[in-house]
């Protein structure tokens, strides 16, 4: 018994949609072939079933093998492959996905950065049949980037401690100086300029290796110390300056003796030998006063001097202490420098 001639055989579901999907792509070949970036399009089982040429240079495979394989996670390995590959995506949401920085690999890039977008293919009735998806290969440039940043970090950070280097920590002093005038808020800036005591007796008795391990130390605990509006910046050899925004005299006390405390009693081991530290450290708050609006690249210099005077004063009176400029007495032999090594 033949089949009648007026019924054709019927097509399954998925059969209708590979119809579907062929006359989609027919139609919309010639737009696709205008991408300047890898695309494909995948039926709803993730099989690629067209693509262009920058799509076979991603995937590092022939037009042949790009068919053969078929499966789009095996050709281009997205970092959500295979449960949440964003073909899988856009089909089942049956909504446009875009993913700006996504992780993959494939035969040809062994580490790949992409920003992929995957669009839904619908039939008449609105169900998605498959999905068209755009992927723009940002390897190179996020390289490039990471690169740049690195060197932005390089040319700030101190490699040691990890704290801003002098210059940069200067530059901000400057923009804090500025907006403290702005604002007239100049009471409320304070700078602390803090030392190692007896440093260099560390590094004679421990070797130098030890006192980098003490610089480290005593910077991550700075840095533990001070709050997120608060900068801190490795000024010299084992010297740090700390910008303390909107704080005044008394709250550049309360940061100083924390800190001073915190050192004094924490634990500093290297190779196996506790070494003890102390630091002193010297206090300035507000921009000098003066007629009219202060300069303040002068008044920079000026609050980081008071500071030195002050750290000089706390050295000179026997270390481990904090000085404030503004409460050191007026008999101006006592500010000066101490010698070194003095006890
Ligand atoms: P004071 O209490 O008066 O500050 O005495 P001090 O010994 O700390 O000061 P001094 O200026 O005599 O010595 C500072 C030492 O810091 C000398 C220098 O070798 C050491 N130093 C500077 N930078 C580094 C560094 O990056 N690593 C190490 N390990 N030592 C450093
Ligand atoms: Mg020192
Ligand atoms: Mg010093």
């Amino acid at each position: 018994m033949g089949t009648p001639n007026n019924i054709s055989p019927s097509l399954s579901k998925s059969d209708e949609s590979k119809e579907a999907l062929k006359a989609w792509l027919s139609l919309h070949r010639p737009l696709l072939d205008v991408f300047l970036d890898a695309f494909c399009v995948v039926d709803t089982s993730n099989t690629v079933v067209d693509f262009n040429e920058a799509f076979t240079e991603l995937t590092g495979e022939s037009y042949r093998k790009v068919l053969k394989i078929g499966d789009f996670c095996t050709l281009l390995t997205t970092q959500f492959c295979p449960a949440e590959c964003p073909a899988h995506q856009a089909i089942s949401q049956n909504k446009p996905v875009r993913i700006d920085e996504i992780k993959g690999r494939s035969k040809s890039f062994p580490e790949l950065q992409m920003i992929l977008a995957a669009v839904p293919i619908q039939n008449s009735a609105g169900q998605a049949i498959g999905a068209l998806l755009t992927i723009r290969n940002v390897t190179a440039e996020s390289e490039l980037q990471k690169k740049y940043e690195e060197r932005k970090k390089e040319s700030i950070v101190d490699g040691l401690t990890q704290l801003f280097n002098k210059t940069y920590t200067e530059g901000v002093l400057l923009r804090s100086v500025k907006a403290a005038i702005r604002q007239g808020d100049s009471h409320k800036l304070s700078v602390v300029m803090c030392d190692i005591d007896h440093f260099k007796k560390v590094n004679d008795t421990h070797g130098h290796q030890a006192g980098d391990a003490v610089l480290i130390a005593v910077a991550k605990i700075i840095k533990e110390e001070a709050r997120d509006t608060d900068l801190v910046g490795r000024f010299g050899g084992e010297e740090f300056l700390c910008i303390l925004n909107s704080t005044d005299r008394e709250g550049a006390l309360i940061f100083c003796e924390r800190f001073r405390k915190r050192i004094e009693s924490v634990r500093i081991e290297h190779a196996g030998t506790v070494i003890p530290v102390t630091i002193s450290l010297g206090t300035a708050t507000s921009l000098s006063d003066g007629n009219g609006r202060p300069d303040p690249i002068a008044a920079v210099k000026d609050l980081v001097g008071r500071a030195d005077t002050a750290l000089y004063f706390a050295k000179a009176n026997g270390r481990n202490r904090c000085c404030q400029f503004e409460t050191l007495p007026s008999n101006d032999s006592l500010k000066t420098p101490p010698k070194k090594n003095a006890a």
